[in-house]
């Protein structure tokens, strides 16, 4: 087969890698893809916001199975496109996207499915949303409806920081993506992530992982896109991920089904976790960055054979083949991350590293220049290793990072702490 991905971070470098492996796989091309994937796979230029420019692309390229990484593309159309012209693609349709997309959405489905979630309230008028603060009192959650990079959301533990939060999203810098707001009840309790693939009917859970959301050790410093995260994650036990599924997830791609926009791809649930009840929090449409690069080194090559049968709506059949063994992955940031950081530092001793099925260095924010690999982003790589134990994959991971030479980075020293 002839395989396109669209993306261009760890996430996408961990799909080319696992699917690369798989005989299935003549071909590769990654759009637009970074210095780490260029070295698995083809990297293209290629507008992925652009549904038409995608169909185009793989219409040329003979291109037989398209994989979505971001969500964005998948909010503009990007799958629906794909569809519409036959070609087969591993991603949910722009309607069941919204299950990301808005929140407001999810809860309204949430309340259709019958799924524990936190309560919750909607509002686009700004005195109403302040009444409604003030009458709720805090800790409350207030989140931005739309798609906002992972920045739409305030844990507020103190009304002042909850009206700041609503005259930022309700007249403030936020524009379209903050004019309606979902205030909700504040969730004690742990949080892990669940990630199922489903063709529409049948969910096929495909492990479950914890990040690390802030900058610094002792989960101290601002909120990141993600410093480092392990699978399985053990808060998520295998009656509480039976309960989760019995009663949120399978409840919610049956309504899905039922309004007529099944959902077909990956969700990824993040749940809160209290007296052994979890509740959920969000969904997202696609995989975690960097959550995916510990599901994919778990994994291997028979991701692919599961997207395949996602996207062609045989996961009833489908089977993960577990393996008794843990993934982490400590991501490298630029020195300032997520503030303002340099770019342009060349990042030494990648070379010699041991790169296997056991331990990989995925590369997000990264640039060749001539024969070096220079750092471009702020999260730049994802150094990624398993073992039998999370202790040995933790082991691993942070002698590849002890190796790298790039002062100009940082990274977190205590990932997986809580697990272990
Ligand atoms: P979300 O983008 O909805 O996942 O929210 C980002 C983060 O905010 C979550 O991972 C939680 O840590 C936190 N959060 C969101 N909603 C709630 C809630 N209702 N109660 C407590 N924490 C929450």
């Amino acid at each position: 087969m002839n395989i396109l991905i669209l993306g261009s971070g760890g996430r996408e470098h961990a799909l080319a890698w696992a699917v690369m492996q798989n005989p299935k796989c003549d071909r590769l091309i990654v759009a637009p893809g970074n210095a780490g994937i260029a070295s698995v796979a083809e990297c293209a230029a290629l507008d992925i916001m652009n549904p038409d420019a995608v169909v185009d692309f793989a219409q040329n390229h003979s291109v037989d199975f398209v994989i979505v990484g971001p969500e964005d593309p998948l909010a503009a159309g990007v799958a629906d496109a794909l569809r519409a012209a036959g070609i087969l693609c591993f991603g949910p349709s722009a309607a069941a996207a919204r299950l990301e997309a808005s929140k407001s959405f999810t809860k309204e489905i949430c309340d259709a499915a019958n799924a524990p979630t936190a309560g919750y309230a909607h509002f686009t008028d700004l005195d109403a949303a302040k009444a409604y603060v003030e009458e709720q009192g805090a800790p409350i959650v207030i989140k931005a409806d739309g798609l906002a990079a992972g920045k739409g959301v305030v844990v507020a533990m103190d009304i002042a920081t909850a009206l700041d939060a609503l005259d930022d999203m309700l007249v403030g810098a936020f524009g379209d993506a903050g004019a309606e707001v979902v205030i909700e009840e504040f969730m004690e309790g742990e949080e892990a992530s669940y990630f199922v693939l489903s063709d529409g009917k049948t969910v096929l859970p495909i492990g479950t992982a914890q990040d690390h959301k802030r900058a610094f050790d002792g989960d101290e410093g601002p909120n990141t896109g993600g410093m480092g995260a392990y699978s399985p994650a053990p808060v998520l036990s295998d009656e509480i991920a039976a309960k989760a599924i019995a009663k949120i997830v399978q409840p919610t791609i049956d309504e899905m089904a039922r309004r007529g926009t099944p959902y077909q791809g990956v969700l990824y649930a993040g749940f809160m976790i209290k007296d052994g009840q979890p509740r959920l929090v969000e969904y997202n449409c696609r995989f975690g960055d960097p959550e995916c690069q510990v599901l994919m080194m778990r994994l291997g090559a028979q991701a692919l054979d599961l997207m395949l049968a996602c996207a062609e709506e045989r996961l009833a059949e489908a089977k993960v083949n577990w393996a008794d063994d843990h993934a982490i992955t400590v991501v490298m940031a630029s020195n300032g991350y997520p503030g303002a950081y340099e770019k342009g530092s060349v990042i030494g001793g990648l070379d010699e590293l041991p790169e296997d099925s056991s331990n990989m260095v995925f590369h997000a924010g990264t640039k060749a220049k001539g024969e070096q690999i220079t750092a471009v982003g702020g999260r730049v790589l994802s150094v990624t290793a398993r073992g039998a134990s999370l202790a040995e994959a933790r082991k691993r991971a942070y002698a590849m990072v002890e190796r790298i030479d790039w002062p100009e980075g940082f990274n977190r020293t205590d990932i997986g702490w809580r697990a272990l």
